[in-house]
């Protein structure tokens, strides 16, 4: 573990993980931001761990603004991520407006191998692999969603 600026580290993965996808579908665009607490201390983390935490997190988000874009023409992808400093833990947010997660599936996304995508674009252990990570980290990961409006995934993590 290193201490580690949390929000410089998200906003690394924020952008990578925005780049990827444009280089692979060049009409992709999305309004992305960032509201950073800049009270936060360093924190002791795993940091190319949590690193892939934000990256499946941000890929997770940009995809599901990408699935929705197929079906509305006025609609522009959001994704933000923000966080705050609460003193004994910090909390990270990261929203998007994209697709949402139905109601029937929102037990079942943090379980290894479950996947909604196509074949050959996911294979389902991103989330599962996150939930661990936070978990060793002695943080909490929870998501919020509400189906065609969008995803926030709360995570927090505890400040020694
Ligand atoms: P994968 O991305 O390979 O499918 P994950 O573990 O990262 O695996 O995610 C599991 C599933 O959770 C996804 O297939 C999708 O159905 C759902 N999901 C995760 N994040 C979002 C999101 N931001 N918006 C909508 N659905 C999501
Ligand atoms: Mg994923």
């Amino acid at each position: 573990k290193i201490p580690t600026d949390i929000n410089l580290l998200a906003d690394e993965y924020l952008r990578l993980s925005f780049h990827g996808i444009r280089a692979k579908d060049k009409s992709f665009s999305a309004d992305f931001s960032t509201d950073f607490d800049q009270s936060i201390p360093l924190v002791n983390v795993a940091f190319s761990d949590i690193g892939r935490v934000f990256l499946n997190i941000f890929n997770n988000a940009f995809y599901a603004c990408n699935d929705k874009r197929k079906v509305s023409e006025s609609y522009i992808p959001k994704v933000q991520v923000s966080t705050k400093n609460l003193g004994s833990i910090i909390e990270i947010i990261i929203s998007d407006n994209g697709n949402g997660i139905p109601d029937q599936i929102k037990d079942k996304i943090f379980q290894p191998f479950f996947t909604t995508k196509p074949t050959g674009l996911g294979k389902g252990l991103g989330l599962s692999l996150s939930y661990d990570i936070i978990k060793v980290h002695g943080g909490e990961i929870a998501v919020k969603s509400e189906p065609n409006h969008g995803t926030q995934f709360i995570i927090t993590l505890p400040l020694d």
